[in-house]
This record gives structure tokens, C-alpha cells and sequence, in this order.
């Protein structure tokens, strides 16, 4: 293939706006899979369990077609993108594969906060866009105001956008002629000496590692000797060939294809994404890299049988072969036991991680409560804190701590008017600063102007009507130990009812502290607008913080695993919360036990369990025998997972209640 035939394209879209389904299209209409009846969703590129289940696309994936058009055929690389906020690095990854993008807009819902922040990534990358409006054949579209709204966000030409429907094909070949016409072919030289990015990696069982790569210069062949430029390994290229939707070998990789290469790799780590491939003895220019993901959410997670440990830290690591954003390091806990410390993207990634190990692992695991990395300052260093039970105590002045960083981000949301006052009170309950919005619909309330071509500019339309303009904080319950998040979408566009739709929408921006959106803060964001809010944020660094280490007692002595950080505005609140559900969780003992949640010196909360009797069959009705050995028996089944706080035996399965109820 030469180069002026092969376009490499992205989708970017937010959830459920049908970048799966568009894709399933493409590939049936370029003979690449088989044609199934119309409007099935064979989400081709979602290979994961869980992205199917939950209909989110996590990993990258990359598929190449043919298609013939000018009586000339051309290689159609599409690399997908997932559309969540925690994957980001994913999608700045992808995109720096691509020449071109579809910017895939859900013509019922409009412009969301994903399609502005992706948008941007691409257009700085010199990007072509294509703009093309999804999901005309639902009766609640309207293509020609979310038109205009592309045009006041993007400064798009709405002649320029394509309207389609990716579930009943409905224009879809429009979308192939404009790959074709409008985005440029990669440019490479296949007589340069060879230089071949590689932007992703898979783990295959039998062949082990195998890299995606986008040729830049060059002609890689199987046989080929080549080098890497980052690690300076030597490897001998066993097989090369192209995603067709699966692995196709073929004879080479040209300049400007996209494909994969099997070289023997032994380790995940070996390919390192960003690196630059080279024949061996004709060193080359790296071409630029990535920053490596950063952690942001770190959890601990034990066995809840804590004998199982090797097979839960064996299932981590073949995990991790497929998903190498994970960092992992061993913790070990004197409530809990042996365990690992993960560290993830954001919560909805480790969610992810935590539904895969647990299809994979086969058993129950504790997950502790979710922390961000902190920044502890003293006089001469600065500590990076991912452990509550490292967290020094700052009350304390032996402790020298100048002061505590924690991380934030700049959030932003979009959407419909009507909710503007709701999001904002959500906002303010979590810390947030720097509140500021405008509207998205051109002519909502004054004339903007047309040609707002970035995001962040504020158009200064001013709200006619202020949907809530109180500065003050709200109070609202929130459950700080909750670890899940659901962040699939509450209903598929089709079910979504149309009257909102209609209502201008406004994005909202504000910093916000990132452990207070790892907690609850999704799920309040959809449950308080009914599902309409769209977020997204950015890394926004470090600022300095109230905060302190917030530790439980029972019977005196501090439970490790239960340690959290928590900002001095909510202490009173997380204390009464934890201690009420340990109360509820932990067996009666055979002696009182005070629970107690303290900072510092200070008890913050506190209930006492009463004392039980010795005999736990005196209180079975009549003394029966059976039932009696039963009875004794399960006491010593469970035994064997008791767990001692001090003089307190804790069945393993209380830690588990306590940390996965919300
Ligand atoms: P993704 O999250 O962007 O990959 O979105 P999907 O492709 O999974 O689509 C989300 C939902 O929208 C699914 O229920 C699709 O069946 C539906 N959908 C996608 N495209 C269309 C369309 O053109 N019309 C209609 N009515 N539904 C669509
Ligand atoms: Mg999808």
C-alpha cells in the first residue's frame, strides 16, 4: 500500500453516543465482518467482558478495512479511543496514531463534556475532524440545532457536518467518503531507515507480547532485526500484519499503516508505549513519547480468606499483562493480612479492574476505601503519601509537617439549565472552588459569538435567570466510604425522554479536590440531574489542605485498615457515619467494646458493643442437639478467618461489609 491510500482515523465521542455501533457499520460496510441482521450491535472493537457488560469502551483497540473508492483501494486503519474521562492517556495515545477523527455527536444530546476535552486533544494534535451527527432516525434529534451548537463550541461550518444513523446504516457511507476525501494520508518514506512508533500492546498466551505500531519511515518485514530505542533491547520480528478485525498477518508494514508485530518479547514492560522502533545498527530520532499514566486512586485488596493470597496476587498479575496502567506493590496489614496496593487511572478504572479480578479471581476480596496521592511537606522534603497508615499525624508538632498538599482538578460539567442550581450545590458540598459557567447554546440568552472556537473562553452569556445563585455551601448527605461508582450510563439514548433536550444547556467549571470525586460524586452527579450531567476533568496540581488522618479504635487499638484522610470540614460527619457501621458489622464480643473514630489525640465519634453471653447456643431455643453441633460447627468454620484487634476477634467477612456498603 502506498501511502496516499491509507487514512488512520479515531471516533471521538462521549458514552453511549454510538461510537461502538458506527464502528460495527464500517466494518460491515467494508466487507471486513460479516453483515448480521440490521441494527445489532456486535461492538466488534469491545473485546473485554466488562466493556460489553457495561457498554464502555476501556482499552484501545484498532481494526483496519479496505474499502475502494475512485476505483482506487484504500487501507482504512480506525484506532479506537475509549470515552471516559480516567482513560484520557489512552486517548492522546490513540489520537497520536491518527491523522483524522470523527467527532461523533449524539444528535438527541448534544455536545457533552468528554466530546470539548477530546476535541481539544485532537485539534492541538493538528488533527483533521470530521463532524458527524449520530442517531437521526430517533423522532427526539435535532441535528440542526446541535449543528449550530457544534459551530458555537467548535467553530465548526455546519455544511461540514454529516448526519447519519450508525443503527440503521442511514448515511454511513458518507462517512467513508469523507475519511477518504478530507483527512490526509500519513506521509513516510519507505527508502528512510526504518522508524516505527508503538503506541499500544497486547498480551497473547501463545505468542506472548504483541505491539501495535504505526510505521513512520521504513518497511518492517518478519525476519527484520530491529532495536528499541528506549530500553535498547534487540528483538527479531517473528510476524508483522494488520488488525482485520483480528490479528491478519501479512508480508510487511509500509510507511503510514498501522499493524501489529510479534517479536518475542517476553515482558509487558519491554514494550513501552511511545517508543520508537529502529533496525538494528541504523539508530534513528526517537519520535516524541508519552508522560507515563499517572495513579491517581490507590486501594488496597486483600483475600477475604487471607490463605489465598498467592492466588489473588497471580490473578493481579495476569491481569495487569492486559491492563499495564496498573501499579501494583505488595501491603501487608495487621488486620487484614497480606495483600496488594493498586494504583489506578481514577475510580472508574478501578472499578473495572475490580469487576475483571473478580470474574478472573474467583473469590471474594476486600477492597479498602479509595485514596489519592497526598503531598506531605516538611522543612527539607516533600513525601508522596498513597497510604492512610503512612499519613503522619499533624497535630502532632513532633511531627514537623509544614503542611499537607492534596491533589485537584479542574471539573467541568455540562448540562441542561434546569440543573445548573442542582450541580452547583453538588459542587460546593465537595469542596469546590473557582465556580464559573456559560451556555453552550448560541442564542440562549445573549448573541455570542459564532466562532467561540475554545471551550475554556467564556462567552459571557449571562443566564436571564439564575437557576440558584446562593454562594452557600448546601449540606447534603454524603456517604464518604463509598467505594463504588457506577459510571454507566443510567439509560441508552433511546430511552432517554426527549422535553430536556430542548433546554439550553450550560457547562459549568470549577477545582476540585479529586478525592472528593472519587467517593460519590458520580453517582450524585447522575442521580441529581437525572442522568443528563456529562463530566470531565483535568489534572489541575496540588494545593494545600486542612487535612488529617482519621483512625478507628476498638477496644483502644487502632484498626490499620480502616485509616482514612479526610478534610476537617467533614470529620464530624465521615467519624459518626463509620463508627454507626461498625457498630453494625462487628459480632458481639464477650466483653464490651467501645468503637471509636479519632484524629489525632481527639474521639471524633464513639458507640460501645455490649457484651454477649459465653455460650452461643444458650440462646437457641430449647437446646436442640443437631442444631446445637451445627451451630458449633459453623463457629468454628469461621474461626479459621477471625481476624484479632488486640483482645477483639473480627470475622474477615465484617471488613468486607463495612467496606463495600456505601
Ligand atoms: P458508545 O458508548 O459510543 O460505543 O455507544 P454504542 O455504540 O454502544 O451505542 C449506545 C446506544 O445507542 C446503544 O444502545 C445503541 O444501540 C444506540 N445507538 C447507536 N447508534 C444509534 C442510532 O443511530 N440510532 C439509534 N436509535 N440508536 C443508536
Ligand atoms: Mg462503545
Amino acid at each position: 500500500f502506498p501511502c496516499d491510500v491509507i487514512r488512520n482515523f479515531s471516533i471521538i465521542a462521549h458514552i453511549d453516543h454510538g461510537k461502538s455501533t458506527l464502528a460495527d457499520r464500517l466494518l460491515e460496510l467494508t466487507g471486513t465482518i460479516s453483515k448480521k441482521s440490521t441494527g445489532t450491535n456486535q461492538q466488534v472493537l469491545d473485546k473485554l467482558k466488562v466493556e460489553r457488560e457495561r457498554g464502555i469502551t476501556v482499552k484501545a483497540q484498532t481494526a483496519s478495512m479496505l474499502h475502494t473508492a475512485n476505483g482506487k483501494a484504500h487501507l482504512l486503519n480506525l484506532i479506537d479511543t475509549p470515552g471516559h474521562v480516567d482513560f484520557a492517556w489512552e486517548v492522546s495515545r490513540s489520537l497520536a496514531a491518527c491523522q483524522g477523527a470523527l467527532l461523533l455527536v449524539d444528535a438527541t444530546q448534544g455536545v457533552q463534556a468528554q466530546s470539548i476535552s477530546v476535541f481539544h486533544v485532537a485539534k492541538e494534535r493538528g488533527l483533521t475532524i470530521i463532524p458527524v451527527l449520530n442517531k437521526i432516525d430517533l423522532p427526539a434529534s435535532q441535528p440542526e440545532r446541535i449543528a449550530a451548537q457544534l459551530q458555537s463550541t467548535f467553530g465548526i461550518d455546519p455544511s461540514d457536518v454529516l448526519q447519519i444513523s450508525a443503527k440503521t446504516g442511514k448515511g454511513v457511507e458518507h462517512v467513508l467518503h469523507a475519511i477518504i476525501e478530507r483527512i490526509p494520508p500519513p506521509h513516510g518514506n519507505a527508502d528512510e531507515p526504518l522508524k516505527a512508533f508503538l503506541f499500544d500492546s497486547l498480551y497473547d498466551r501463545y505468542r506472548g507480547v504483541i505491539s501495535l505500531v504505526r510505521i513512520q519511515d521504513g518497511v518492517l518485514r518478519k525476519g527484520d532485526k530491529i532495536a528499541s530505542c528506549h530500553t535498547r533491547k534487540k528483538y527479531e520480528v517473528t510476524e508483522v500484519g494488520v488488525m482485520y478485525p483480528e490479528e491478519v498477518p501479512t508480508a510487511s508494514l509500509q510507511p503510514g499503516q498501522v499493524g501489529y508485530i510479534a517479536c518475542n518479547m517476553k515482558e509487558s514492560s519491554e514494550a513501552h508505549i511511545g517508543d520508537t522502533l529502529h533496525r538494528l545498527g541504523v539508530p534513528v530520532d526517537p519520535m516524541p513519547g508519552f508522560q507515563p499514566a499517572k495513579a491517581m486512586v490507590y486501594a488496597g485488596v486483600f483475600p477475604v480468606d487471607s490463605n489465598d493470597f498467592i492466588k489473588l496476587e497471580e490473578s493481579i498479575k495476569r491481569l495487569t499483562l492486559t491492563d499495564r496502567s496498573v501499579t501494583v506493590q505488595r501491603e501487608s496489614s495487621s488486620a487484614l493480612g497480606q495483600g496488594c496496593r493498586l494504583g489506578f487511572l481514577g475510580t472508574l478504572h478501578m472499578d473495572v479492574f475490580r469487576q475483571r479480578l473478580e470474574d478472573e479471581y474467583d473469590a471474594s476480596i476486600i477492597v479498602t476505601a479509595p485514596t489519592v496521592p497526598y503531598k506531605v511537606v516538611y522543612k527539607d522534603r516533600t513525601v508522596l503519601v498513597s497510604n492512610p497508615t503512612e499519613f503522619p499525624d499533624v497535630s502532632d508538632t513532633a511531627s514537623k509537617v509544614k503542611e499537607v498538599q492534596e491533589p485537584v482538578v479542574k471539573a467541568s460539567i455540562i448540562v441542561p439549565e434546569e440543573y445548573l442550581g442542582e450541580m452547583m450545590d453538588l459542587c460546593f458540598s465537595h469542596r469546590a472552588e473557582d465556580l464559573d459557567h456559560r451556555y453552550l447554546d448560541a442564542g440562549a440568552a445573549s448573541a455570542s459569538s459564532a466562532s467561540t472556537s475554545s471551550a475554556s473562553t467564556s462567552t459571557a452569556s449571562t443566564p436571564s435567570n439564575p437557576p440558584n445563585s446562593s454562594t452557600a455551601p448546601i449540606p447534603t448527605t454524603h456517604t464518604t466510604a463509598d467505594a463504588t461508582v457506577d459510571a454507566s450510563p443510567p439509560a441508552t439514548a433511546n430511552a432517554t425522554p426527549a422535553p430536556t433536550s430542548s433546554a439550553p444547556r450550560a457547562i459549568l467549571t470549577c477545582t476540585i479536590p479529586l478525592s472528593e470525586i472519587v467517593t460519590d460524586f458520580f453517582d450524585q452527579l447522575k442521580s441529581r440531574s437525572s442522568g443528563y450531567a456529562s463530566f470531565d476533568y483535568e489534572d489541575g496540581g496540588y494545593k494545600t489542605s486542612d487535612l488529617a488522618k482519621m483512625v478507628f479504635l476498638l477496644n483502644s487499638k487502632p484498626v490499620d485498615a480502616l485509616a482514612l484522610i479526610v478534610h476537617r470540614s467533614a470529620q464530624q460527619h465521615v467519624g459518626r457515619t463509620w463508627v454507626k457501621k461498625l457498630h453494625k458489622v462487628i459480632p458481639r464480643q464477650l466483653f464490651e467494646v467501645p468503637i471509636q473514630a479519632a484524629v489525632g489525640k481527639k474521639i471524633i465519634a464513639r458507640e460501645t458493643l455490649s457484651a454477649m453471653r459465653a455460650d452461643v447456643t444458650a440462646g437457641l431455643y430449647g437446646g436442640h442437639y443437631e442444631r446445637k453441633m451445627k451451630h458449633l460447627e459453623n463457629q468454628k468454620a469461621s474461626k479459621r478467618r477471625m481476624k484479632r484487634v488486640g483482645s477483639v476477634e473480627l470475622p474477615q467477612e465484617a471488613f468486607f461489609d463495612v467496606l463495600s456498603t456505601g
